[in-house]
């Protein structure tokens, strides 16, 4: 007996006439198959993209390129050079579930007006032991936190929940996953945070022309993909997600400089 279709499938069946991209993954229409691959690989030969079972889409997803563990599957950093072919619509949402776990069930709880979206505030209060002080975070850290660790260079969940001044991702920005509350790494980075705001701070005086070359230090930087070490090791003060976060506290320190007369 045939079973029942799950509606979070059915509903994603109805959206995929031809083609869709689903974060990474460009997911093609054969008859009652699906071809899926990288979307980097959209216009590669069949032939030289290795073909994959569907079970082994959980292994390819664990590891970057390079070997790599990859603690967020929603990542930009799925590794390429594979296709894989799902014989039916079953086959398809384990494929999906192996490369974005419960991307498929958020993609249909998020259609739900409204969704059930879980806010940076009513998470955090309900953390207890070393997360507790991610509670103390104010609404404009919490911004520069989730701008930093959510940025579209980390992860391609468009965020669904927000904060006093934070709002949620534009559509455009990200993917068709969405995000619907703040995940382990977001609450470690706020956690890291609230400790970096904690430290003991250097009374630097720095000039308005100091603070672009820190700018555009940061720039190149984050344009280089620099060897921030693990993704989730904060405590590295290379890792990307804490340049990204320094550069917006430049950028709110530069909006304060005030206006200087133009003597030249
Ligand atoms: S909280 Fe941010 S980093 Fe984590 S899954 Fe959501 S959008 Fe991605």
């Amino acid at each position: 007996m045939a079973r029942p279709e799950n509606p979070a499938l059915a509903a994603f069946l109805a959206t995929l006439t031809d083609t869709v991209l689903f974060a990474q993954v460009l997911i093609t229409r054969r008859g009652t198959a699906f071809d899926l691959r990288h979307v980097i690989d959209k216009e590669a030969t069949d032939s030289v993209l290795e073909l994959l079972p569907v079970e082994s889409l959980r292994d390819l997803a664990s590891h970057t390129q390079d070997g790599a563990f990859r603690p967020l599957k929603s990542a930009p950093n799925l590794r390429s050079g594979w296709r894989a072919l799902p014989t039916s619509s079953q086959e398809l949402m384990q494929a999906l579930d192996h490369v974005y776990p419960g991307g498929l069930a958020d993609w249909h709880a998020a259609r739900q007006v409204p969704p059930p979206v879980t806010h940076y505030r009513d998470y955090v209060n309900r953390q207890t032991g070393m997360y507790r002080i991610t509670q103390m975070l104010t609404d404009t850290q919490v911004r520069d936190a989730a701008l930093a660790a959510c940025h579209k260079d980390f992860c391609l969940k468009q965020r669904l929940w927000g904060g006093a001044e934070l709002p949620p991702d534009a559509t455009e920005e990200k993917s068709l996953i969405p995000c619907l509350e703040p995940c382990p790494i977001l609450l470690e980075f706020a956690r890291k945070s609230m400790r970096l705001e904690q430290e003991e701070k250097a009374a630097a005086s720095v000039s308005q022309g100091d603070l672009e070359t820190l700018r555009a230090a940061l720039d190149l930087a984050l344009a280089q993909s620099p060897d921030g070490g693990r993704e989730a090791d904060f405590g590295n003060p290379a890792n990307p997600r804490r340049l990204r976060r320094l550069k917006l506290l430049v950028e709110r320190w530069l909006a304060e400089v005030p206006e200087k007369d133009d003597k030249g």
